[in-house]
């Protein structure tokens, strides 16, 4: 089971935290009205977007393209544009925005509206998958609505269902697939109107700097993460820019570790030694990775990085939504030449043309998809040229012993952690939908 904790560097209460004090409980529009949401703001949207402009806020749907700018350019379109909130959560090792939505909805609903009022938006979306953070976004929605309309779309979860076009594709009754750019959604998106869509947990920043603008630098340099691997429960929690990654490991038991997959698929491989590493986009980029959407899968001592690299893009090559005919084949080729190398099978041009792939690849599907599988791949002969060497000769013990590959391997998913409702009106006690999430105690940090 996923637990919820908090680490010394940010403790339950912290002021400007998405966790809140307790994130193992559904967020009741009372209990959120009580803790100042929803209050109007003493600053306008022109001010709140100052104050998003000056804490550098970046999006955490994994791109982190600053959310200022994202505003500013739907406002500037003119029309009437319309906001959606993404929380189509895909990366398997990602909890973080269905852990959202079930846990504090008027948070996010809350953040929606002022970024309706930045960008003069007069429509509304909650775009998801998952059957319980759409019932409590409904909920949240018949207790306080907003002053613009709010709709709440299903989809299938997907890998690619919440890249934005296709977020956008779905809202207007097609399927959830990405779409060719341009238009982008700010240009062209619901009904042809300018559209911002934003990942939910950039919209609780939103709503917290807008709460609090003497605390905007902290609350946008401080993100939720996913952390998992190993034989240690996985654990969500919010961090400070700054924490090194090892210290991250330790929390979640990984203090063994021998690397991670970054970002959850975007930030490729890493190994022991990149867990120095401060846990900040620009460090992290400046070291070759990505933070993405912030989930981290460590490898335990005795995991094989070619492996895993192999069980990634299969599973990307699995989740290809098959429009792009570079992708169809070029994450099944990368696929292939991964299982080839994790099996000691591998020929004599298979370096050369993984080497190939990871530099042409990226930049040619509709989404990020190809990117994410080239990438990995890309990571793995830069990270591990030695172990990557050596299976050409023969397979690694982890993986001599591994069963022959199967068509359509997916990573196994992070469950999201509990969160027991809100109590219903009148009601003395929680209904809970399980156990409480565990581990609120702090962990150092
Ligand atoms: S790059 Fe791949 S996953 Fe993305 S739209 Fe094209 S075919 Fe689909």
């Amino acid at each position: 089971m996923t637990t919820i904790r908090f680490l010394t560097a940010l403790p339950p209460g912290s002021p400007g935290s998405v966790l809140g004090p307790a994130p193992d409980r559904e967020e009741s529009a009372e209990a959120y009205r009580a803790a100042g949401g929803y209050a109007g703001a003493a600053d306008g949207p022109d001010e709140l977007l100052h104050h998003l402009a000056a804490s550098g806020l970046r999006g955490r749907g994994g791109a982190g393209f600053p959310a200022a700018v994202k505003l500013r350019a739907v406002g500037e379109r003119g029309g009437l544009p319309v906001v959606v909130a993404n929380g189509e959560e895909g990366e398997p090792g990602s909890v973080k925005d269905r852990w959202l939505l079930r846990a504090r909805p008027h948070l996010v609903l809350d953040g929606l509206a002022r970024a309706a009022r930045i960008t003069g938006a007069v429509r509304g979306y909650v775009y998801l998958s998952d059957p319980e953070a759409a019932a409590r976004v409904r909920r949240a929605l018949a207790e306080q609505q907003p002053h613009l309309p709010v709709q709440v779309v299903e989809t299938p979860r997907t890998y690619v269902a919440g890249e934005e076009s296709a977020a956008v594709r779905r809202i207007n009754g097609g399927p959830a697939l990405p779409t060719a750019k341009p238009p982008r959604p700010f240009e062209q998106g619901v009904a042809g109107a300018p559209t911002l869509v934003a990942n939910v947990e950039t919209l609780a920043r939103i709503a917290l700097t807008a709460a609090r603008p003497d605390l905007r630098r902290r609350i946008a340099r401080t993100t939720l993460v996913t952390l998992s691997g190993g034989s240690a429960a996985p654990v969500l929690t919010e961090v400070p820019y700054g924490v090194p990654l090892r210290t991250l490991a330790v929390a979640h038991g990984s203090a063994d570790a021998t690397g991670a997959l970054m970002g959850g698929l975007f930030g490729g491989l890493v190994d022991a030694r990149a867990l120095g590493l401060a846990l900040d986009p620009d460090a992290l980029a400046a070291a070759g990775t990505a933070l993405g959407c912030g989930a981290i899968h460590f490898l335990a001592p005795g995991t094989c990085p070619v492996a895993t690299a192999a069980l990634a893009v299969a599973h990307l090559a699995a989740e290809s939504a098959r429009q792009c005919g570079v992708c169809t084949a070029g994450t099944a080729a990368v696929g292939g030449a991964l299982d080839a190398l994790a099996a000691g099978t591998a020929g004599p041009d298979t370096l050369a043309h993984l080497h190939r792939w990871s530099q042409g690849l990226p930049g040619r599907g509709a989404c990020g998809l190809l990117d994410a599988a080239a990438g990995t791949a890309g990571s793995l002969l830069r990270t591990f040229p030695g172990l990557v060497r050596s299976h050409l000769a023969a397979p690694c013990p982890a993986c001599a012993g591994g069963p022959p590959p199967a068509a359509g391997r997916r990573l196994p998913a992070v469950a999201v952690p509990e969160v027991a409702r809100a109590p219903l009106p009148g009601a003395p006690d929680a209904v809970t939908s399980g156990a409480a999430a565990g581990g609120s105690t702090p962990s150092p940090a």
